[in-house]
C-alpha cells in the first residue's frame, strides 16, 4: 500500500512498522504532528504522552528504553537544548530497547526564535545521525535507527528539518514488526552514572565511536550516485534534493548516516571525481570535517549558511563557482500571495490582556507563544523574548538591578509549566520585586492546541488531573495572587496596578481560554456606528483582524473603522476601548436605523 505522508506523519509510521511502544514529546514547529498522528492512530500499539517540556519527554522515554522498549521522542531543535542534560549522559548509559530522539531543526526560523543546526549534537554527544531527505526516508530510516541503536547500544539522532517534517510524499507502507518489552533489569555500572561508572562508560562511547566509524563505511544509508563529468556533490537530507535538482549528471555521496561521516567513502569518492562540492543547509557541518581529512573540498564559500537552501539557492552557488552558466529559474507556480504579518486572532483573550498592560508602561519580559506577537506593531507592549520560559528569569534581573517596581513576565499556561515554575520559585526564594502575568488560556495554543497538565486531558483522550494554578502558585510561596478577566480591560489593568504596588512578587493569572481551541468562540458579532465614529484609530491600536479602515473618512480625513461581522468573535474589547462608545452589538438597539 502507498499513502502521500509528510515527514511527520510517516516518521509516526516509521515509529508504528518499527515496534515502538512508548512515544514521548513537547509540542514544538515543525515536529508537532509526529506525536498528534502517534496519539490519533497508534494508542493500541504506542504509549504516547506530551510532557510538560522536552527534558522530561526524553528522560520518560529513556525509561521505556531501560524496560526493554523500543522509545522514542520527538522535539523541535530548541527543545534539544532543554533535553540536553539527559542527552548528554544517555549516550555514556547506552540503550536497552532501541531509542531515537528526532530533532527537527528550522532552518529560515520560520516558527522559532533562532536558526541552530543540531548536527553538531550528534558530535557533541558522540551520539550517531541519520537525516532524511524526503517521507519515504523518514519511515525507512526511522526503523533502520532502531536497529542501529540496539546494534550499537546507543540512542540515535534523527534529524529533521521543517522542509522534510511538512512536504508530502509517496510512502509505501510496511507491517509493524512486535519487540516485546521485557521489562527493567539492574545493571548499575550502566545505568547509575557516578563518576566511577561514568568514567567506565566514557571509554565504552569512545570504543563504540569506532565500530560507527566502520558501520558508516559500509551502510547502503551512505550511497555512492555515479554520474558523468567530473564535479561531486557530498550531500544529505533536503540538500540533496535540491543539489540534484540543480545538478543531475553530477556524482554525488548522499549521506542517510551523517554521524559519523564515512571517511573511507568519502576518501574514495572524493579520488574518483576531479571537484569535490559540499552541499548543506546552515553550517559547514559536513565540510569542516571533510577538510579535517585533509580532502579539497567547497561548500559554504557559494551556498549559504543563512536560512534554507532551495533550487534556486543551490542553484545560484553553482553559477558562483562556475559550474553552470546560468541561474536555473526555479519559478513556483500560481499567484503570488500576498504578504500577511502575524496577528493575534479575532477575540484571542491576550490582546486584553496587553490592551490593559500597554496603559502601565513597565518593562515587559515576554516568553514563547501566540502572545509573543505583542511585541509587534501594532500592541508593541512586550520587550524581550529568550526562550521557553525566560520571561520570568528575565524580570528577576531587571528588577533586582533596576531603579523602579521591577517588570512584568507575560507567560502562557504551557510555557509556565514547561519551564517557568522554577523561575516564579526565584522570584519567591530571592525576594524579586516582580509581576507574573500568567495568561492561562488552557491550551498549548501556538503549535495548534496540544493539551498539558493544565487542561485536564491526555495526548490519548484521557480525562486526568488538571492543575490549579492558584494553588501552585501558593505551594510556591506566592502571597499576592489575583485572578482576572483578559476580557475586562479596566479590570485586568485595575489588577495589574495593584500588583505592581505590591511589594515581593506577585501572580496575575487570566482566565479566558482560546478564542480557537479546544472549541471555536463566537458571540454577537460587533459593529461601528459609522456617523459616530471620530476616526480616532484607537481600535486599529489593538491589532484585532476583524476591524478595518473604512473607506469613508472624517472631516479631518481619518479614516472611519469597520468590523467584518464574520470575523468579529464579540469579545468585546474594541468596544471597551473606544472613547466615543460607538462600537456596539450588532443586535442593539442604537443599531437600527444607523449607518453601518
Ligand atoms: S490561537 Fe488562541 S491564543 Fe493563539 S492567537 Fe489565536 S486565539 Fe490567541
Ligand atoms: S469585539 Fe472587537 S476586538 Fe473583539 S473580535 Fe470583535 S472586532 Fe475584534
Ligand atoms: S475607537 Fe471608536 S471612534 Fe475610534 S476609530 Fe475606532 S470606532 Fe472610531
Amino acid at each position: 500500500m502507498k499513502m502521500l505522508l509528510s515527514g511527520n506523519e510517516a516518521v509516526a509510521r516509521g515509529a508504528w512498522e518499527a515496534g515502538v511502544t512508548i512515544a514521548t514529546a513537547y509540542p514544538g514547529t515543525p515536529s508537532t504532528e509526529i506525536l498528534e498522528v502517534i496519539g490519533m492512530l497508534c494508542k493500541e500499539d504506542i504509549y504516547a504522552e506530551w510532557s510538560p517540556n522536552e527534558k522530561v519527554a526524553f528522560e520518560v522515554a529513556i525509561g521505556g528504553s531501560y524496560a526493554g522498549a523500543r522509545s522514542l521522542v520527538c522535539m523541535k531543535h530548541v527543545g534539544l537544548n532543554v533535553a540536553a542534560d539527559p542527552y548528554m549522559t544517555f549516550a555514556y548509559t547506552g540503550v536497552k530497547g532501541g531509542f531515537v530522539v528526532v530533532s527537527a531543526d528550522d532552518p529560515s526560523m520560520h516558527s522559532s526564535q533562532n536558526e541552530q543546526d543540531n548536527r553538531y549534537y550528534a558530535k557533541f554527544g558522540i551520539i550517531p545521525m541519520l537525516e532524511p531527505s524526503d517521507s519515504q526516508e523518514s519511515k525507512d530510516l526511522l526503523i533502520d535507527a532502531y536497529d542501529i541503536s540496539e546494534k550499537f547500544d546507543t540512542p540515535v539522532l534523527f534529524r529533521m528539518t521543517t522542509r522534510i517534517s511538512h512536504s508530502k510524499g509517496v510512502v509505501h507502507m510496511g507491517d509493524r514488526t512486535e519487540h516485546e518489552t521485557d521489562g527493567f533489569e539492574r545493571n548499575i555500572q550502566k545505568y547509575v552514572m557516578v563518576p566511577g561508572h561514568a568514567r567506565m562508560r566514557r571509554k565504552v562511547v569512545l570504543e563504540r565511536l569506532e565500530k560507527l566509524k566502520e558501520f558508516a563505511d559500509t551502510t547502503p544509508l551512505n550511497k555512492i550516485e555515479e554520474g558523468k563529468g567530473g564535479i561531486g556533490i557530498i550531500t544529505g537530507g533536503i540538500s540533496y534534493q535540491y543539489a540534484k535538482e540543480i545538478m543531475p549528471n553530477a556524482s554525488f555521496l548522499k549521506l542517510g548516516m551523517s554521524y559519523p561521516l564515512p571517511e573511507k567513502k568519502i576518501k574514495e569518492f572524493a579520488s574518483s571525481v576531479d571537484k569535490l562540492y559540499v552541499v548543506e543547509e546552515l553550517e559547514p557541518f559536513y565540510e569542516e570535517q571533510i577538510k579535517a581529512m585533509g580532502i579539497e573540498c567547497d561548500g559554504k564559500k557559494y551556498f549559504t549558511n543563512y536560512g534554507e537552501l532551495s533550487p534556486g539557492a543551490v542553484s545560484e552557488g553553482f553559477v558562483k563557482a562556475g559550474v553552470i552558466s546560468e541561474r536555473t529559474q526555479v519559478s513556483i507556480p500560481g499567484e503570488k500571495l500576498f504578504p500577511r504579518p502575524p496577528v493575534l486572532c479575532p477575540g484571542c483573550p491576550h490582546r486584553g490582556a496587553f490592551t490593559a498592560l500597554k496603559k502601565l508602561k513597565v518593562p515587559v519580559t515576554g516568553d514563547i507563544g501566540c502572545y509573543t506577537l505583542a511585541a509587534l506593531q501594532p500592541m508593541s507592549v512586550m520587550d524581550t523574548c529568550v526562550c521557553m520560559g525566560a520571561s520570568i528569569g528575565n524580570a528577576i534581573g531587571i528588577a533586582k538591578v533596576g531603579k523602579d517596581k521591577g517588570a512584568v513576565a507575560a507567560i502562557g499556561d504551557s510555557t509556565f509549566l514547561h519551564s517557568g515554575i522554577t523561575g516564579l520559585l526565584d522570584a519567591v526564594y530571592n525576594k524579586a520585586n516582580i509581576v507574573v502575568l500568567l495568561l492561562d488560556n488552557r491550551i498549548t495554543a501556538m503549535t495548534g492546541g496540544q493539551h498539558h497538565p493544565g487542561t485536564g486531558q491526555t495526548l490519548m483522550g484521557e480525562e486526568t488531573f488538571q492543575v490549579d494554578f492558584v494553588e501552585l502558585s501558593k505551594a510556591l510561596g506566592v502571597k499576592d495572587i489575583h485572578t482576572v478577566d483578559a476580557y475586562d480591560v479596566d479590570a485586568t489593568k485595575k489588577t495589574l496596578k495593584a500588583a505592581l504596588e505590591y511589594d515581593g512578587p506577585s501572580i496575575v493569572i487570566t482566565n479566558r481560554p482560546c478564542a480557537l481551541m479546544p472549541h471555536k468562540i463566537k458571540e454577537t458579532a460587533y459593529t461601528v456606528l459609522l456617523d459616530e465614529c471620530i476616526g480616532c484609530k484607537l481600535c486599529f491600536k489593538i491589532g484585532c483582524p476583524a476591524i478595518a479602515a473604512a473607506d469613508e473618512k472624517t472631516e479631518k480625513g481619518r479614516p472611519k473603522a469597520i468590523i467584518d461581522p464574520e470575523l468579529c468573535t464579540g469579545c468585546t474589547i474594541c468596544a471597551q476601548i473606544c472613547p466615543v462608545d460607538c462600537i456596539v452589538r450588532v443586535d442593539s438597539p442604537a443599531v437600527e436605523g444607523a449607518r453601518v
